[in-house]
């Protein structure tokens, strides 16, 4: 039993025994041996929502940080009895969430965001965003947006991306810099693009990477064929391999539209799902983004492979690619996370907007508004998002021995007020401008909307710079 325990054990039977006098003596004793472990931060006083297994929340509660992770999770008059902290942070009136995962998005594409609105995916991709790309894509675009989007991340409380891009060593760089953590994709693709002029090129770029981040505390690097109908069989199978031999995750577009599935009838008489199950590119590190397009024999195929999928429901309306059955996946038992995809077919990378979004699709998909609750929203962007990245053992939740990946909400706003229910107003009524810290492997990035470790104004100020060449590019 700890010292601390004990103290409470024994204020319990000062009760007991009504000895108050002779028990506050014990107390006080014990309290004075008890040393208190020293630790560098403790968040107190908030509702955590803790996302563990069982969705315990505290209200009030507080985290003992220390290090990268989280010591422990307990009422805050329990922590204060037992951990000297070096840093509080005090969280009352507000939400204390796991970190924000987003499991798809593209971070500099943030550059593109506005360039092209209101077209279909096809027409977006070959008329606009892939010239743009091909005239603008360069590591100094790289680095500046992903700047730019770290920055709009830690400021909406996203603590963990998945990305897939080019010159993906840029971006990790960029994305460690900011300390955020990160499942960074290098992109392997059949044309020849900015940072590579072949698969093979494309391939052998991809093996440099792994090799350079993967041993990164923050950075888990990746493969990332763009899709089965920009890849042919022997890159895709390449791309698989590489990941098998280095234990990395593969990430893929998959079944984003109905063009993708007539693409795939055509060149292997299967599906999207079937077709890159054929050339065995499944595997449980494997991350498919969208998954929309699919047959219950797909699902049952995604969750025999143990695929995690990536959810997009706002890019999924804006380009009206057509709606994943989210229902399904989860009644399948499919790891499925959510994602904003790129700023340019969403156009933000709020994940408390992709959250509300993700409900409101799937409930009017459906008919039934029962069918993707507020609690099942959040679980998507949390622990959901954790699992589809393999990384559940790590993130995804506020538990003792899980890296502290955490933020605070205020729930102070007007569109906030009354508050009955945190998990509602979370999903509901929330938004990135109210996340007010943003913790990372126990490292604040955000406090009181102060960003640590960007200089905000010199983001701004180099992305505005860099969108001038954008908009020249494609005039
Ligand atoms: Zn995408």
């Amino acid at each position: 039993m700890m010292e601390g325990e004990k103290a409470v054990q024994s204020a319990r039977m000062t009760k007991l025994c009504a000895c108050a006098a002779i028990g506050l003596a014990a107390l006080s004793v014990l309290g004075a041996q008890a040393p208190k472990r020293a630790i560098a931060l403790a968040v107190t006083g908030g509702t955590v929502v803790t996302e563990n297994a069982t969705r315990q929340i505290l209200s009030p509660g507080a985290v003992a940080i220390d290090g990268t992770d989280v010591v422990e999770v307990a009422p805050p008059e329990a922590i204060a009895a037992k951990y000297q902290a070096r840093e509080t942070i005090d969280a009352r009136g507000q939400v204390v969430l796991p970190g924000l995962i987003n499991t798809h998005t593209h971070a500099p594409m943030v550059m593109y965001r506005g360039l092209a609105d209101d077209l279909a995916l096809r027409d977006w991709l070959q008329k606009y965003i892939f010239p743009a790309e091909a005239k603008t894509v360069s590591p100094e675009m790289v680095r500046v947006g992903t700047r730019l989007a770290a920055l709009e991340m830690i400021e909406s409380g996203t603590t963990t991306f998945a990305d897939m891009y080019y010159f993906e060593e840029e971006i990790a760089r960029a994305a460690f810099g900011a300390g955020l953590r990160g499942v960074l994709g290098q992109t392997i693709i059949q044309f020849p693009v900015a940072d590579a002029k072949t698969p093979a090129e494309g391939l052998a770029r991809a093996e440099r990477f792994i090799q350079e981040f993967k041993d990164n505390g923050l950075v888990v690097p990746a493969v990332a064929p763009h899709a089965l109908y920009t890849n042919d069989k022997a890159s895709l199978a390449a791309s698989a391999e590489l990941g098998r031999k280095y234990g990395v995750p593969v990430l893929i577009h998959i079944a984003e539209t109905e063009d993708e599935v007539r693409v795939a009838r055509e060149q292997y008489n299967m599906s999207p799902v079937a077709a890159l199950e054929s050339i065995g590119f499944w595997g449980p590190k494997t991350l498919g983004a969208h998954g929309i397009w699919v047959s219950d024999e797909d699902i049952a195929t995604l969750k025999r492979h143990d695929v995690g999928i990536a959810h997009n429901p706002e890019s999924n309306m804006k380009l009206a690619s057509g709606t994943a059955p989210v229902v399904k996946y989860l009644a399948a038992g499919v790891a499925l996370g959510l994602g904003t995809d790129g700023a340019a077919s969403n156009n933000d990378l709020d994940m408390f907007e992709a959250m509300r979004q993700a409900a409101f699709l799937a409930k009017l998909a459906t008919k039934d508004p029962t069918a993707l609750s507020a609690r099942a929203a959040l679980d998507l962007a949390t622990i959901g998002g954790a699992r589809a990245l393999g990384m559940e053992r790590l993130i995804g939740s506020i538990e003792a021995g899980k890296r502290a990946d955490l933020i605070t909400v205020s729930m102070a706003a007007a569109r906030q007020t009354p508050l009955y229910d945190p998990i509602s107003q979370i999903v509901y009524t929330t938004r990135g401008d109210d996340v007010r810290t943003t913790m990372v492997n126990g490292k604040v990035l955000m406090k009181d909307r102060q960003v640590r470790t960007l200089n905000r104004a010199t983001v701004i100020v180099d992305a505005n710079a860099l969108a001038a060449k954008v908009r020249d590019a494609v005039r």
